[in-house]
């Protein structure tokens, strides 16, 4: 029976185990893939407080390191469900194996949004990519497009054109939404071409990635883009269904909660991007681990008397 259980390992849930382990309570955290969430795919950060330039990599196993020597637990399952029980929760997870919790934290982050093209999914791993730095050096020296207009597309493009030939960034609109900084950066490299208020219709080759159709949304004109990789970068969706009957979500999957990371049953909290905002930040995604173990930790003590 662990005090706090924390589905998820990305900032959010690697806070939440620093706070968890630092108030003295019994921490696991349980995570389908590696510690780090999203942070892991991001080249480099720069605007994390005090941290200064570092990759995200790096950052993220600062954090696990920093969770785990403060006596925090790491299990590399997927939370399939948690059921309320008497003690507490009775958490599901994709290995078979059950834990029990006193608390649980749901710190489970978002997934990326699909193109909607089609063979998109069967091209996946063949030319489709939704992460430039895990997939971006198979594709060395060679021309590349990325899809987006959010941070996320700016810095995953400028990244690119450290490795490939030519990178082509389509977007829909003609402003990005993504920072000023990253814009500027981004166009002044000399390999970088913007594609702009136009829309990716058709993934050209078979069995591999040869190129993208995109139309242009003003002219209506289509052009094929000659490329061996297309990386996707629309942004992230939740994956909360599992968790609804415990934690209300809103009408776009995201966890109802407000900034205090309660839900509406009591020792279950949640954390980090799943969780409705305005904003999705490393720093407002560490600030919910911290608020979310912190209510665990006030919840565990009111129980102890
Ligand atoms: P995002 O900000 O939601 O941007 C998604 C981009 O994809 C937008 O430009 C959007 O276009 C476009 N898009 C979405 N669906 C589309 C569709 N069906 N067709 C065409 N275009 C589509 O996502 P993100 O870039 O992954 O960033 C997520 C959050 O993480 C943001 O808050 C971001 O600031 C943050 N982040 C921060 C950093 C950093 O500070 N270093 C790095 C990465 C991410 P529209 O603009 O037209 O809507």
């Amino acid at each position: 029976m662990y005090d706090i259980l924390i589905a998820g390992a990305g900032p959010a849930g690697m806070t939440a185990a620093i706070y968890g382990a630092r108030g003295g309570k019994s921490v696991l955290m349980l995570d389908k893939m590696n510690y780090g969430g999203q942070i892991v795919n991001t080249p480099e950060v720069e605007n994390y407080p005090g941290t200064g330039r570092v990759s995200g990599f790096q950052l993220a196993q600062d954090m696990y390191d920093q969770a785990t020597g403060l006596g925090a637990g790491m299990d590399y399952a997927e939370v399939t469900g948690i059921e309320k029980t008497e003690d507490g929760f009775l958490v599901h997870s994709s290995f078979g194996t059950d834990y029990e919790a006193k608390t649980v934290i749901l710190a489970t982050g978002v997934k990326s949004r699909l193109a909607g093209l089609e063979r998109e999914e069967q091209m996946t791993g063949a030319g489709i990519s939704y992460c430039a730095t895990c997939d971006g050096a198979f594709f060395r020296k060679k021309d590349v497009i990325v899809l987006g207009g959010g941070n996320t597309a700016l810095e995953d493009a400028e990244y690119l054109t450290n490795i490939c030939n030519k990178v082509y960034l389509v977007h829909r609109r003609d402003k990005f939404r993504g920072e000023e900084i990253a814009v500027k950066r981004l166009a002044a490299k000399e390999n970088v071409e913007f594609v702009l208020d136009s829309v990716p219709v058709e993934i050209l080759g078979e069995p591999k990635v040869t190129g993208l159709v995109v139309k242009n949304l003003k002219t209506e004109e289509t052009r094929e883009i000659p490329a061996s990789a297309v990386f996707v970068a629309y942004g992230r969706v939740p994956e909360n269904g599992a968790f609804a009957d415990l934690a209300e979500l809103d009408g776009a999957g995201f966890f109802a909660a407000k900034e205090d990371c309660l839900t509406g049953t009591p020792g279950l909290f949640v954390a980090g991007d799943a969780r409705a905002k305005v904003r999705r930040q490393l720093v407002t995604a560490t600030a919910d681990g911290a608020t979310a173990a912190m209510a665990a930790i006030d919840y565990l003590n009111a129980l102890e008397g």
